[in-house]
Formats: C-alpha cells, structure tokens, sequence
C-alpha cells in the first residue's frame, strides 16, 4: 500500500525497482509514519475531523463503502488542509501584523496619518486572536487524516499490518435489524479476528451505536472473545478520554441523534496480548 498520496508529510513513495521485485530495502516503510486510528464506516467523516487537531502526529483513516460518501470525506480534508496553508505559521507573523494601517497624504509629504490608530489597533488584534484560535481548530493541518473507500469487512487487512492501530472505531454502524441480516453485522466472531489482528495489545476498540439491540450484540461477541477485555465506560467518562467523547458526539449520525435527544450506548474493549504468543 503506497500511503505518500494520503499522507505526504509523512509517508513516500515506496521505490519498486526496474525488475519490479521489491527487495527487502526498497520496499521498507522504515522511517514512514503508519496509520494508527481507523474509523470503519466512516460516514462524513466527523469523527476524523474532530480528531485530527487533537492527535496531530497520530495518521488516522476513516473507510468507506459509499463512493459518494468517501469523495465527500476527500473532498472536506482537501478544503481542510487548503484553509490550513492560507494561515502562516504563527511564529512568522511579524510585530507588524498589528501595527496600525498608516497612509500618507498626497502633498502633505510624508507625514502618517493613523486615524483612529487606537480603534485600528484593537480591531488587528482581535483579528488576530480569532485566527489563533481557528488555528489551534486546525493544528496539524489536517495533513493527519485520510479516508479510503473500502470494504472494511472484506479487506482491513489489505491495509494494516498486524498490531499496526492504536485504535479502532466502529460508530453508529448499520443495525442490520431483520434477524437473517445479523451476519452483516460489523461486528462478527469472525470479524472480531480480524479486527485484533489489526490491534496492537493495549489498543482500544470503540463501539457506540444508538440502536439497543445493536449494542448487546457488540457487547455480546466482544465480551466472547478471548482477545478482547471490557473497559467500563464510566471509568473512561470519568478520566474524561477525549477519545470516546469525541466517539460519542461528534460523527454526523451522533449529532443527529444528539438533535433528536435519542440514546447512545458506548461499550469500549481493550485488546489483551495473545496468551499464545508470550
Ligand atoms: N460512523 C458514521 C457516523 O457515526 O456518522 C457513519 C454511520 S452510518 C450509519 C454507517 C456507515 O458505514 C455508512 O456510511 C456506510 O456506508 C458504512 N459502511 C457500511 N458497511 C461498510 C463496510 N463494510 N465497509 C466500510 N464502510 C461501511
């Protein structure tokens, strides 16, 4: 998977040579960033959106299956990271960003003159202090987030390598509510493998989902599986884990939820190191 298209800071073009068989040091990804955070079923992508300021060294990928949906997501990072390069970086600002508009009159030499300078003044600083803070809104530049489309449940581990993310999100996904579709489900035994393959020990997999019956399956089949430890929702509240509030209230099927004053249950699960492979 060459990731330099969607993280050109971070990643380069893995060099294949002419015979195109990769040697060992050609197609090392030694030195490159790799994608930590995956939101499966992303959706528009608020998720990625709200993240992305607040890990801004962490890669992070929302999936897709909806091609309209994953252009959609492109289309909101590319315009992100456009608004982030119209901002200079703070510390090049000079003082003279603030000084006062000056002009000089035709005639009257080169005398300034700083009408209502005082008035000038404060108006530059407040412009100032709001592009501070629609910059720490857009601290990393967006350059930390993708999407892809894909089908996360045929092909996840097309794309991550064993033990690569930190963290794995499954919000508000399809009920699949008719009994003969429950095998459609994100969340399957053998789904479950999969998704700890992917997750390093230590990392964390995060469901919410406004539909009840949808909870108690994810629960269900997580609290099954032996790779899988329940972490209890309160304790993360409480430690107030930016990470599962952000899971809960900012994707757009969560806002909407939120707007109808709906319910949402969380259940967060820790991957555990493989007993077989200590
Ligand atoms: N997570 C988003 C949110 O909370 O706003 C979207 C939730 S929406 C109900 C479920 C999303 O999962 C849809 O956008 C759907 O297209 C996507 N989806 C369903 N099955 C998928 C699959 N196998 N792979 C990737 N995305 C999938």
């Amino acid at each position: 998977m060459d990731w330099s298209p969607h993280y050109p800071d971070y990643c380069s073009t893995p060099s294949i040579p002419v015979d195109g068989n990769p040697t060992e040091a050609s197609s090392s990804t030694a030195g490159q960033k790799k994608v930590e955070f995956a939101d499966v079923g992303c959706g528009f992508g608020g998720l990625l959106i709200a993240l992305a300021p607040q890990f801004p060294d962490t890669l992070m990928l929302g999936m897709e299956i909806r091609v309209s949906v994953t252009q959609y997501v492109h289309d909101r990072i590319v315009a992100l990271r456009q608004i982030q390069d119209m901002f200079p970086d703070s510390s090049e600002e000079s003082a003279e960003a603030v000084e006062p508009a000056t002009s000089t009159v035709e005639g009257v030499g080169a005398t300034p003159v700083a009408e209502n300078a005082e008035e000038e003044t404060e108006r530059l600083a407040e412009e100032r202090e709001n592009e501070k803070a629609l910059k720490g809104k857009l601290d990393g530049g967006f350059k930390n987030v993708s999407v892809i489309r894909a089908n996360a449940m045929k092909h996840l581990p097309n794309f991550f390598e064993k033990g690569q993310l930190s963290k794995i999100f499954f919000l508000f996904p399809d009920p699949h509510f008719k009994r003969s579709k429950h095998k459609a489900r994100i969340v399957t035994t053998t789904l479950l493998a999969e998704y700890a393959y992917v997750l390093r020990p230590g990392g964390i997999c995060y469901t919410v989902t406004d539909v009840k019956d949808l909870h108690d399956w994810m629960m269900h089949h997580l609290n099954l599986h032996p790779l899988f430890e329940y972490i209890p929702t309160e304790e993360l509240l409480a430690a107030k884990d930016p990470v599962l509030l952000a899971a809960m209230t900012s994707t757009e099927e969560g806002m909407k939820v939120e707007r109808n004053k709906g319910s949402k249950w969380a259940g967060c699960f820790r991957r555990i190191e493989d007993p077989l492979e200590k």
